[in-house]
């Protein structure tokens, strides 16, 4: 475990995917904030990625508060003939800070590949939002015993001419598909092996700032198995889909990652 002087501060990033109606997530949102006001979190940074159509009225709601707020996808391109798109200054301009990109299920049913994620990240940071890469290996792959020839080969891609101003400009998460959604996790172990690679992966990349860049394991991540991964060193963080749903399931996971 890293020592308290040159621990990386978590980051816990909710992952609501298509789920609750705008009115939903504003009545959730008053709640939670109640909530985490009475929690310790201060060791942690929380974010909540959530339908573009939730961001105006829930950063509205946030304003001052220890939440942020961030988007699921992102436009390629800047702006244009492009229906149905949303850029990165919009989602920026309606509230958010950070943008999930090349999340799995986005490779899997939009067709996305490394070269559309590299381009999505390109806009994001040139648009001031925070892309939280995302890279993962299927459960053939990982059988197949090439997960981190996949992952690394996803970073790659991804990566091509990205260069972040810093280590608060850009995060990776590593999400093996097969526990994503599933309930079935990565062991500590497999979680922080991974991590350890794609950590030596973003330190040849971008030296300092890659060893002070924010690393997320996601996949099935719960109370009860949080706080064993976030404790590796190169698990800086979840990105977490059901469990972020549930106010109570989100507050354990943030008092987990002390
Ligand atoms: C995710 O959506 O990125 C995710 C990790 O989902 P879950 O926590 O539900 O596995």
């Amino acid at each position: 475990m890293a020592s308290s002087q040159d621990r990386i501060r978590p980051l816990i990033a909710g992952n609501w995917k298509m789920h609750k109606l705008p009115s939903e997530a504003t009545a959730w949102l008053r709640a939670f904030l109640e909530d985490l006001a009475a929690t310790e979190h201060g060791h942690c940074d929380v974010l909540l990625n959530v339908p573009s159509t939730h961001l105006a009225p829930m950063a509205a709601l946030a304003r001052g508060t220890d939440v942020m707020l961030g988007a699921q996808d992102v436009s390629a391109h800047q702006q244009g003939a492009y229906t149905g798109e949303l850029s990165a200054a919009m989602l920026r301009d309606a509230g958010a800070r950070y943008v999930v990109v090349g999340h799995s299920e986005r490779r899997a049913y939009h067709a996305e590949d490394d070269a559309l994620v590299n381009a999505k990240l390109l806009r994001s940071l040139e648009a001031g939002l925070v892309p939280i890469l995302c890279v993962g290996e299927r459960e053939d792959e990982r059988l197949a015993g090439r997960a981190r020839e996949v992952v690394l080969r996803q970073l790659e891609g991804g990566l091509q001419g990205i260069e972040p101003s810093g280590p608060e400009a850009l995060v990776i998460a590593y999400e093996p598909v097969w526990a994503i959604g599933t309930g079935r996790t990565a062991t500590a172990d497999d979680a922080q092996e991974m991590g350890a690679a794609i950590r030596a992966a973003v330190v040849e990349r971008f030296g300092d700032t890659g060893r002070a860049l924010r690393l997320l394991y996601g996949g099935s991540m719960k109370p009860g198995n949080a706080a064993e991964l976030l404790e590796r060193d190169d698990v800086n963080g979840g990105l977490i889909g059901g469990a972020s749903l549930d106010a109570a399931q989100l507050l354990a996971i943030v008092e987990a990652a002390r």
